[in-house]
């Protein structure tokens, strides 16, 4: 598909999109001649920038999209850390490691391990779901693919999935943990806690073997001879929304989700305080990643949203092993056109302008006709 074609698709008036409704602005004096239909969105007219990428793609062209930057994606982790180091240095923790030891090692990793995870999780997905589907309006300019909004419908679908991950899997996997927990000498102790550089120490071992172990065991997903049969459940949603996050075949579920936790766990021989934290972060990341909003001072959700909509990119959980495979370059080259094209109309004098890659364009364009064509097919 070449971008002139593209461009007369797009602005036809839409059908399913709902939300996005290109209007025509008529002026009086332009009268008679040709005008070019503006586009809204939840009431806001596209500036030039936003409508000039919206030609090109349908992903991630809204300016609020990227003004959550790396620094701040970084911030639910920060938090965390903060305030186990505090937590854990004040009179509380006596308090809660008295009460936590007074259960037996089981009780402690398989049921208030578990009582806490389902109750946050289930809190962070109604949150994000509840945004997801009133959109008020201070969060409709995040939105990273603004032409697909979530329904109940497509919530609804999801629920029995995640359900069972979330209670079967789980137990499944925490039953096992306790063995691993026993002979690696996981303390659940007040006496063993971490300090503070230590904590952080074990929490970066553990986010490097969550890079690892998420990145290899979800490109294998993406293999030809298993995509079809584990990994495009997850996949049915191109535009993912939090409790997309957790829709997956249990198989995956446990090799992408859980074991890459499990494996930095005992690696380290992390206290009950790392699990935590370090559970607590990383979801919070997951469901940020899939809520669809690229929402300031959460975990970035731009990468992500590219797999779902791209498919064939950003395997990896932060990044790191996507930019050493190489497996980001076309993300890379979209991210660096609307973001050099939004500068120069922000920054006075313009901004260093970065070229976007035809040849980047050429693959993606080519790649989204398939998608098209394939949708028209079913
Ligand atoms: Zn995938
Ligand atoms: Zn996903």
């Amino acid at each position: 598909m070449s971008v002139t074609t593209t461009t007369t698709k797009q602005l036809a008036p839409p059908t399913t999109v709902g939300i996005l409704r290109p209007t025509i602005q008529r002026e009086p004096e332009a009268v008679g001649q040709r005008i070019a239909p503006s586009l809204q969105y939840h009431g806001r007219t596209l500036d030039v920038v936003e409508e000039k990428m919206y030609q090109k793609r349908k992903w991630a062209y809204l300016r609020g999209a990227y003004e959550n930057t790396k620094a701040m994606g970084i911030m639910p982790h920060v938090i965390l850390m903060a305030m186990t180091i505090i937590f854990n240095k004040s009179p509380l923790a006596p308090m809660l490691y008295t009460w936590l030891n007074s259960y037996d090692q089981w009780t402690i990793w398989v049921v208030v391990s578990a009582t806490i995870f389902t109750v946050t999780e289930i809190a962070v997905i109604a949150l994000f779901t509840y945004l997801d589907l009133c959109q008020p309006q201070w969060i409709a300019k995040y939105k990273v693919q603004p032409n697909k909004h979530s329904t109940w419908k497509d919530i609804k679908k999801a629920i029995p999935t995640v359900a069972f991950n979330m209670f079967v899997v789980n137990t499944l996997s925490n039953l096992a943990f306790v063995h691993l927990a026993r002979w690696r000498g996981n303390s659940t102790r007040f006496e063993d806690l971490p300090g503070g550089w230590k904590l952080f120490g074990q929490w970066f071992v553990c986010l490097m073997a969550e890079e690892v172990g998420f990145y290899f065991v979800h490109r294998a997903l993406h293999h030809r001879s298993v995509y079809k049969h584990i990994h495009k459940q997850h996949h049915e949603y191109k535009a993912p929304s939090s409790i997309s996050a957790t829709y997956a075949h249990p198989i995956e579920y446990y090799f992408s989700n859980i074991m890459p936790i499990v494996v930095g766990l005992i690696i380290t021989g992390g206290h009950w305080s790392l699990q935590m934290m370090f559970f607590h972060g990383l979801m919070i990341g997951t469901h940020a990643h899939h809520s669809g909003y690229n929402l300031p001072f959460l975990t970035v959700a731009l990468p992500h949203d590219w797999h779902h909509y791209y498919t064939n990119e950003n395997f990896g959980a932060i990044g790191l092993l996507d930019g050493i495979f190489k497996t980001d370059t076309v993300y890379k080259a979209w991210i660096a056109s609307v973001q050099s094209e939004f500068e120069k109309t922000k920054v006075k004098g313009g901004a260093k302008h970065v070229m976007y890659h035809e040849v980047a364009a050429e693959i993606l364009n080519r790649y989204e006709d398939e998608q098209e064509a394939e949708e028209l097919a079913k």
